[in-house]
């Protein structure tokens, strides 16, 4: 018979791996059983193997039996609905660097979206970019003083944003695999590309140039918060500004929280851009999580505020049912499975909609009023 003795027994000195996959098989044989204990039990070993050990294939069984309504997941509310308790799974997983949770969150999200927001919306019309008056949007950010040059044209009967940047790598010489590093920066800025469907269904086509020439001026720098680099960090705030930009300055960099300096000085389309990464073990070598990190970092360089609620920042939050454009990628209380919000999260229409608008209007723009202060964007509570 089998039973949950495998918890406890001694590990024969296999691997993680390796008992991972001897629970997981134990694990699939009792959930077979009649014997509720048994299941359990069952259940018991793919929690163990997901949540203490990353095995997630077991975490991905899991999410199957909670979408197949064979396992119930309650809090101290009541039972979950199936659905948002599968979420969970892969909004766990996603955080803790599964790739293919990612990629299912994100395109169950979109499903949502599509059959949501797009479905209802009429064909794409022709003609130059409009705004949601049908007024002309015309961007046309170039030169030296703008760190990201932004061009929108409309050619061949497509409207092209067009975003170029020059990146400036500042003490990456220290780095163990400067090279990888390098790659995650590139990938994670490259995921802003896309084709979009901004106010009221009009196409818009997103690319990025990126250029890496070695001047600090007109660029994007980018630092890795090394122990060396934040040992100097006052250097660096003190270039950017006043004491109370230091003292901001010195709590991220003492909380190891990666950031664009949006957090610290107004953003206009001229305002300089920095973007601190952090690595909680110094080594800067995990190129998912840093990639996903410079996606969320450079929301912020393109003028967005963040969406996540955050008690020390003065950040409320965003409540479902607040904004059509934002529900369907809404996974439970204020989390929502947008880049800004949680950085393995998506890239969404509504987040193009704010990156026109704020270099059209040069004005960030934001999910939510932080400490009551900022206005939402007109992009939010107008469709896409
Ligand atoms: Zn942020």
């Amino acid at each position: 018979m089998l039973n949950g003795d495998i918890l406890s027994r001694e590990n024969d000195g296999k691997s993680i791996e390796q008992l991972c996959d001897e629970w997981r098989e134990t694990a699939l044989q009792c959930l077979k059983s009649d014997n509720a204990d048994e299941r359990n039990t069952g259940i018991r070993l793919l929690l163990k193997a997901c949540y203490d050990h990353n095995d997630f294939k077991s975490g991905f069984i899991l999410y199957e039996l909670i979408l197949e309504g064979k396992l119930c997941v309650s809090n101290d509310k009541g039972v979950l609905p199936a659905q948002e308790a599968a979420f969970d799974v892969l909004r766990n997983m996603a955080g803790r660097g599964s790739v293919r949770a990612s990629k299912m969150l994100s395109s169950l999200c979109f499903e949502r979206y599509y059959h949501d927001v797009q479905r209802k919306i009429l064909p794409s019309p022709n003609g130059p970019l409009t705004d949601f008056e049908g007024k002309q949007i015309r961007i046309n950010r170039k030169g030296i003083r703008t760190p990201v040059d932004a061009v929108l044209e409309y050619v061949d009967g497509v409207n092209r944003l067009t975003l170029s940047a020059n990146l400036y790598f500042a003490f990456c010489d220290e780095l163990p695999n400067v090279e990888d590093f390098i790659r995650a920066i590139y990938d994670g800025i490259l995921l802003w590309e896309g084709d979009y469907r901004v106010f009221g269904n009009q196409k818009l086509e997103v690319r990025i140039k990126l250029t890496e020439e070695a001047r600090l001026t007109d660029s994007i720098k980018i630092i890795p918060v090394t122990e060396s680099v934040a040992a100097v960090s006052t250097g660096f705030a003190d270039l950017i500004g006043s004491k109370k930009v230091r003292e901001r300055t010195y709590s991220l960099i003492n909380d190891k929280r990666s950031f664009a300096t949006y957090c610290i000085r107004r953003w206009r389309v001229t305002a300089p851009r920095f973007i601190y990464i952090m690595s909680e073990d110094g080594k800067f070598d995990d190129y998912e999580e840093i990639k996903h990190v410079v996606k969320h970092e450079f929301g912020h360089v393109l003028g967005l505020g963040d969406l996540y609620r955050s008690v020390s920042d003065k950040l409320p939050g965003v409540k479902k049912g607040s904004f059509a454009e934002l529900d369907s990628f809404h996974i439970k209380d204020n989390d929502f499975y947008l880049v800004m919000c949680d950085h393995h999260g998506t890239v969404s229409n509504n987040d193009i909609e704010m990156v026109v608008l704020a270099f059209w209007k040069n004005r960030m723009q934001f999910y939510q009023r932080r400490g009551n202060k900022d206005e939402i964007s007109e992009a939010l509570g107008n469709g896409n």
